[in-house]
């Protein structure tokens, strides 16, 4: 999609720091991190959010759940624990509208608010 920054990310038109990339998702790290290990996981099909995947897209949402897997073993951080977070929607502070998974992790976690 013209003028999304994940879609370009995600065809390498803009640069990122790739920690993983599959058929189907690509993972970066976040350019203001909020804790050690702070990486986006981004399908690689535009969708806005959440509640707008398509029932024949959930194969990427399943994608997702396996780079999780992947990453966070590969950050050594799979025994220690993690944050996933997908922020959707306006009071779900999502500020860029191309849905996104945070993981974060690499120190132990305040509660959740
Ligand atoms: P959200 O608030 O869930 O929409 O999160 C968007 C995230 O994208 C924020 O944590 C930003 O720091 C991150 N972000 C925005 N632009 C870039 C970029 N070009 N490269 C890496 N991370 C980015
Ligand atoms: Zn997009």
């Amino acid at each position: 999609m013209d003028d999304c920054i994940f879609c370009k990310i995600a065809n390498k038109e803009i640069p990122s720091t790739i920690v993983y990339e599959d058929d189907m998702v690509i993972a970066f790290n976040d350019l203001n991190p909020v804790a050690p290990v702070h990486i986006l996981i981004v399908p690689k099909k535009h969708m806005t959010d959440i509640l707008n995947v398509e029932k024949e897209d959930m194969k990427y949402i399943e994608a997702v759940v396996e780079a999780i897997q992947k990453i966070t073993k590969e950050k050594g951080i799979a025994e220690s624990g993690f944050r996933v977070v997908n922020n959707c929607g306006e009071d779900g502070g999502q500020t860029v509208k191309h849905i996104h998974f945070h993981i974060i992790g690499g120190e132990t976690l305040g509660g959740m608010a």
